[in-house]
């Protein structure tokens, strides 16, 4: 029962959680209730290993505009 007010037994509808309830109050089950989380891969799709003799990365020279060395 959720509001009080007096109703015969056969204008009572049952909720999802098993309430008993008037047709007023009736109210269906929230739809987000049901919803699944579905877990991140933040990985990358794949990565090349560190080389241990240069950690830092050897910097990338980019040639000036206009030079035709790539
Ligand atoms: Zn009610």
């Amino acid at each position: 029962m959720r509001c009080g007010a007096k109703y015969k037994a056969n204008e009572l509808r049952k909720e999802w959680n098993g309430l008993i309830v008037c047709p007023t109050c009736f109210e269906t089950r929230q739809p987000q209730d049901l919803i699944k989380g579905r877990p991140d891969n933040p990985s990358v799709p794949f990565s090349v290993p560190r080389d241990p003799q240069d950690p830092i990365g050897t910097p990338v020279v980019i040639p000036p505009y206009g030079s035709n060395l790539l």
